[in-house]
């Protein structure tokens, strides 16, 4: 299961910060997560809960924030929302190819810690 490794990848950055900021317990953990990073926010939840009571950061809260894939079309300049990763086609002037502007984040965003 691929989304395991990130949440283990994941955590040893929170618990890196942690460690830096002389936290005592870590209180929040928040990811976020884009809609073509191709990581399934429920399976990556699922892989968390699973290390987490093992970890120094035992009863952190997970938050994930999802973000919706938004493309720009290189002819016209509309922005849109991709129907999937594979194939950018706008909406407007049907032309294929955009820059993608956000939907592929896998961000640690914030840990909250005392
Ligand atoms: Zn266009």
């Amino acid at each position: 299961m691929h989304e395991l490794g990130i949440a283990q990848a994941a955590l040893q950055h929170v618990l890196a910060q942690a460690q830096r900021a002389g936290a005592q317990r870590v209180d929040t953990i928040l990811l976020r997560i884009g809609a073509l990073s191709g990581v399934d926010p429920e399976a990556l939840r699922f892989a968390f809960e699973a290390i987490l009571p093992t970890s120094a950061a035992a009863g952190a809260r997970l938050e994930l924030e999802t973000v919706p894939a938004l493309a720009r079309c290189r002819s016209c300049g509309l922005d849109y929302a991709p129907g999937s990763a594979a194939l950018f086609e706008c909406p407007h002037c049907r032309a294929f190819g955009a820059e993608l502007l956000q939907g592929r984040e896998l961000d640690l965003v914030r840990i909250d810690c005392t």
